[in-house]
């Protein structure tokens, strides 16, 4: 599995469908297109600028590198194996593993001042006047921890292997590189933490085999428990989940702040029934969300002169 898909668990954690097929390492991409969702990907000329940006970059990556970590360093080395000591290396083709996943990766460019290595990525959107996309950052920053976690299970000392990362962007809209330090501690972490809770997801065998297309593979599909939220408009399913989530008048489709207010409760209707004492609650947690929604019902209620809730 590539970095960017192990670090799909940390965009939409609590998805257990979104783990279970990242889990068996299911082509999301050919998925969604079996089950008819819109393609995506980047366009053609969105390509040939990456190309030319990331050439770019690699020529003034000395010059980064001394900059924001006061390393010392000529062009990059390449290099077959883990490297150790001071300077600038491109590492091929690394053999990484994350617990038993393993980690593919064309390669890693890594700084080192003698005593740590600091993972070095060029990432093609714009830096405008100092501040880049915060979506996109974060979604690096989660890639970028799937890296250092696999290198330090590969390092013999894994503290060597820091989390603050350099990360260089196009100044502005031209190509001009610029660099930042990122530390991606924080998503560290809570990659140990999603990662402890892969073990158990299990997964329909039909989604395994993603070209039998059809209903089937949607009803399978609808076995595995989704969790609609703040991190599926990047997730290739989107727009067959958004579309169950309507259907189905899942809670989540309100956004996160009513999905996490509602619990357990899955459905806008149970909800609503719940707030207006029209269903009675099947368990002491069920009860502490319909006293939670009973009082916000009366609040609008109170707020728009007697209204209740729709
Ligand atoms: S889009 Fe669907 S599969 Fe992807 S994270 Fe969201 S709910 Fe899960």
């Amino acid at each position: 599995m590539d970095p960017r898909r192990i670090a799909g668990l940390l965009d939409a954690p609590g998805c257990r469908r979104r783990q279970a097929l990242d889990a068996a390492q299911v082509d999301l991409g050919l998925l969604a297109d079996a089950i008819g969702a819109p393609p995506g990907g980047q366009s053609p000329y969105a390509r040939e600028r990456d190309g030319t940006f990331t050439h770019l970059a690699t020529a003034r990556l000395p010059e980064l590198v001394g900059r924001h970590l006061g390393i010392d360093c000529a062009a990059a080395v390449e290099t077959s194996e883990l490297p150790v000591g001071a300077g600038l290396w491109v590492w091929r083709e690394p053999k990484l593993r994350l617990r038993d996943l393993p980690v593919t990766t064309d390669q890693i460019v890594l700084a080192g001042d003698g005593t740590h290595l600091f993972p070095v990525e060029i990432r093609s959107y714009a830096c405008l006047d100092g501040h880049a996309d915060p979506t996109k950052v974060a979604g690096t920053a989660r890639e970028l921890a799937v890296v250092v976690a696999a290198l330090r299970q590969a390092a013999p000392v894994p503290e060597r292997v820091s989390s603050r990362c350099l990360l260089v962007l196009p100044r502005n809209f031209g190509l001009a590189p610029v660099g930042t330090l990122l530390d991606v501690a924080p998503q560290v972490r809570r990659l140990g933490w999603s990662l402890d809770r892969l073990d158990a997801v299990d997964l329909p065998a039909r989604l395994r085999v993603p070209e039998l297309g059809g209903p089937a593979l949607v009803d399978a599909l609808a076995a595995v428990e989704a969790r609609f939220g703040d991190g599926c408009p990047s997730c290739p399913m989107y727009t067959h989940c958004r579309q169950d989530a309507e259907q189905t008048g899942t809670v989540a489709r309100a956004g996160g702040a009513a999905a996490n207010l509602c619990g357990p409760v899955g459905t806008a209707v149970h909800a609503l029934a719940l707030a207006h004492g029209e269903r009675t609650p099947s368990g002491e947690a069920e009860q502490a969300i319909a006293d939670e929604l009973a009082r916000a019902a009366a609040a609008y209620g109170w707020a728009t002169g007697g209204r209740s809730i729709p």
